[in-house]
């Protein structure tokens, strides 16, 4: 069986930093689950494409065309969508809400299962997001739920928007990041909740080597 390690925790926890890191430690491929998400939006975006249309919504799940890179030494992920490095305008908060509100639809979240459980390969898979642990990978050998306190996610966010030069978008930061909270907590398919086998760490007060120790030791173990 493929190794897969689950990262799932709410918004600016750091999810992505710690998948990132634990990927080119073990040298394992990575799934950014939340940038499917944000890449479905910017397809309907782009394509003015009305999200009740189910037959739209369909052919686009069935056709997206996301790749994530990872180089040593860069501190971010690139995300490739049809070839194209759309990282950037991926990681913006208008898309990110836009990702949160087409994640509470059932049938979404049902046409990208497949899609995420195709990035399970050898020699093994990091995943992170809000269902990885409970509903793409309920199997996977290592799991871990992070948490932190919302003061803490919202000062992350806003040093990662800073670091990417968005200043000028990020006024609202704390009521899109509990807005995004309340939807992916409460949404009725695939809620936002630890799996019942998940290690949880609280890493309101810890360092990104702090938390990198504690998943070592879990995959190690
Ligand atoms: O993690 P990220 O902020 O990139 O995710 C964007 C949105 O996609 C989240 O706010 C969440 O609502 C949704 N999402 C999800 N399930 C996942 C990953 C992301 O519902 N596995």
């Amino acid at each position: 069986i493929i190794p897969v390690l689950t990262i799932d925790g709410p918004s600016g926890v750091g999810k992505g930093t710690i998948a990132r890191i634990m990927a080119q430690k073990k040298n394992w491929h990575l799934l950014d689950s939340g940038a499917i998400y944000r890449a479905f939006a910017l397809t309907i975006d782009t394509r003015e494409i009305n999200i009740a249309d189910e037959k739209a919504l369909r052919k686009i799940a069935e056709t997206l065309d996301v790749k994530f890179k990872t180089k040593s030494g860069n501190k971010l992920v690139s995300i490739y969508l049809d070839g194209k490095d759309v990282s950037k305008i991926l990681r913006t908060e208008k898309i990110g809400k836009m990702a949160s509100k087409i994640a509470s639809i059932e049938v979404v979240r049902a046409m990208l299962l497949k899609r995420q459980k195709d990035f399970s390969e050898t020699p093994g898979l990091v995943a992170d997001g809000r269902d990885m642990g409970t509903t793409v990978f309920p199997d996977a050998l290592f799991k871990v739920y992070l948490t932190a306190s919302v003061d803490e996610r919202v000062n992350r966010r806003l040093k990662q928007l800073q670091a990417q030069g968005s200043e000028g978008i990020i006024l609202n930061i704390l009521s899109d990041v509990v807005d995004r909270d309340k939807r992916d907590y409460t949404r009725k398919y695939s809620p936002l909740k630890p799996a019942k086998d998940a290690l949880i760490i609280d890493s309101t007060k810890l360092s990104i080597d702090e938390v990198i120790i504690q998943v070592i030791a879990l995959v190690e173990a």
